[in-house]
C-alpha cells in the first residue's frame, strides 16, 4: 500500500484503521526502548553500587532522584511486564498507544506486534532519528534524500504481507541548539512526510522557540503544521510559547504528566501535574482545544506502576479532578484523549 492508499486511516503496528476506532489514545509513549546511552557516570562508591542494583523499594527513592544512574532503570525489553503496565491503562479506559521509540534507542517492532495482538490495545510506532548522540552511522552515511526513502519504507511496510508499518515520524530529536545533524535528519521528515502523509512529532530539549524553528524549517519545505506535534512543552511551561505553536496549527503536547515525582532533581520537568493542567486549561481559554496532546513520556522503570509509578494509565485513571478543577470535566478530557490525537495520527 503506497502513502496515499492509506490517506484518511491511522497505520497501527497491525497495519492501518479507521480513526473513529483509536479511542482513548497516549500520544507520546515509549513501551519497548533502553536508554542505556544517557546512563551517567557515577560519583562516588554509593552511586557505583546503585549503577548496576536490581530496583527495589529501598533504593527507589534514590532513583527516583537520578533516573540516568541506575542501568535497570532504563531498560524495557521485558514484554512481560509491559503487557502488564498496558493492560493498566486499558483498565483505565485506553485503547491506542503510540510508542515513539526509534531504533537506535531500542524500538522492537516485533515486539509491540506481539503486545497489540496480547493487549488488544492498538499501538502504533514511529520511525525516524533521535538526539545526535544516539544517531546511527546512517546519518552520517546517507544523504538527506536516501535517508527519506529509508523512513517511507518503514511507513508503507504492507501488514498484510508480514511487515510492520510505522504510524510516525517521531520522535525526532532536536538538541539545543539543534546539531548539523539533527537538521540533516529533519529535511529528510519533511520529505518522507509530504510523500507518505503521516504525521510528525519533534522532541524539544529545552524551553525557548525551538519548537517554533523545527515548525520554520518544516512549513519551508512544505510540510502542514497542522501534521507537526512539538513535544516537551510543559519542560517549562510558557503560555506565549505554547499559543504560538498553535496559531500555527501545529499541536502543543503536555506529554510529562507525572515526571515531577521521579525526577525530583532534574533541571527540567519540574512542574506539577497541577501546574501541567492549568497550562492545558490556558491553552483551551485561549480556543485552541483543537490543538492540545496529552500523555506521560514513560520511558524509566520508576515510571511503571510496578515501581511505584502512575503508569501509562496515569492521566487517564489518576488526574480527572485536577482537570475538573479547571472545568475540564470527564466528557471534555476524553474528548482531548481521543478525537486530538486521532486528528493527528490519520494521514492526509
Ligand atoms: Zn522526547
Amino acid at each position: 500500500m503506497t502513502g496515499h492508499a492509506r490517506s484518511g486511516l491511522v497505520q497501527t503496528v497491525l497495519g492501518p484503521v479507521a480513526p473513529q476506532a483509536l479511542g482513548v489514545t497516549l500520544p507520546h509513549e515509549h513501551v519497548l526502548s533502553t536508554l542505556e546511552v544517557y546512563l551517567e557516570e557515577p560519583r562516588g562508591a554509593a552511586e557505583a553500587r546503585l549503577l548496576d542494583e536490581p530496583l527495589t523499594a529501598a533504593n527507589l527513592a534514590a532513583v527516583r532522584a537520578e533516573p540516568y544512574r541506575n542501568r535497570e532503570n532504563l531498560l524495557f525489553d521485558d514484554e512481560d511486564l509491559a503487557a502488564r503496565e498496558l493492560i493498566l491503562f486499558r483498565d483505565a479506559g485506553g485503547s491506542t498507544v503510540v510508542d515513539q521509540t526509534l531504533p537506535d534507542i531500542g524500538r522492537d517492532l516485533a515486539g509491540l506486534a506481539r503486545l497489540a495482538h496480547r493487549t488488544g490495545l492498538h499501538i502504533v510506532a514511529g520511525c525516524g532519528y533521535y538526539l545526535e548522540q544516539t544517531h546511527s552511522p546512517a546519518v552520517t552515511e546517507c544523504t538527506v534524500e536516501e535517508l527519506a526513502e529509508r523512513l517511507v519504507a518503514e511507513l508503507t511496510a504492507d501488514a498484510a504481507t508480514g511487515g510492520i508499518p510505522c504510524g510516525v515520524l517521531g520522535e525526532i530529536g532536536l538538541s539545543s541548539p539543534m546539531t548539523a545533524a539533527e537538521r540533516k535528519v529533519l529535511r529528510a521528515v519533511a520529505i518522507a512526510q509530504r510523500c507518505s502523509g503521516a504525521p510528525v512529532s519533534i522532541h524539544t530539549q529545552a524551553p525557548g522557540a525551538q519548537g517554533i524553528r523545527a515548525l520554520d524549517l518544516l512549513e519551508a519545505a512544505g510540510v502542514d503544521p497542522g501534521r507537526v506535534a512539538i513535544a516537551h512543552v510543559d519542560t517549562d511551561i510558557d503560555p506565549a510559547y505554547q499559543t504560538a505553536i498553535a496559531a500555527r496549527g501545529a499541536f502543543v503536547e503536555y506529554d510529562f504528566f507525572g515526571w515531577a515525582e521521579v525526577a525530583a532533581t532534574a533541571e527540567h520537568f519540574v512542574h506539577s501535574d497541577r501546574e501541567r493542567v492549568a497550562g492545558v486549561a490556558d491553552l483551551l481559554g485561549a480556543g485552541y482545544r483543537e490543538r492540545v496532546l496529552l500523555s506521560q513520556d514513560v520511558v524509566t522503570r520508576v515510571q511503571l506502576a510496578e515501581h511505584g509509578g502512575g503508569g501509562y494509565a496515569r492521566i487517564a485513571r489518576d488526574l480527572p479532578p485536577l482537570f475538573a478543577e479547571h472545568g475540564i470535566d470527564g466528557a471534555e478530557l476524553r474528548r482531548l484523549m481521543t478525537a486530538n490525537p486521532a486528528r493527528w495520527l490519520t494521514w492526509r
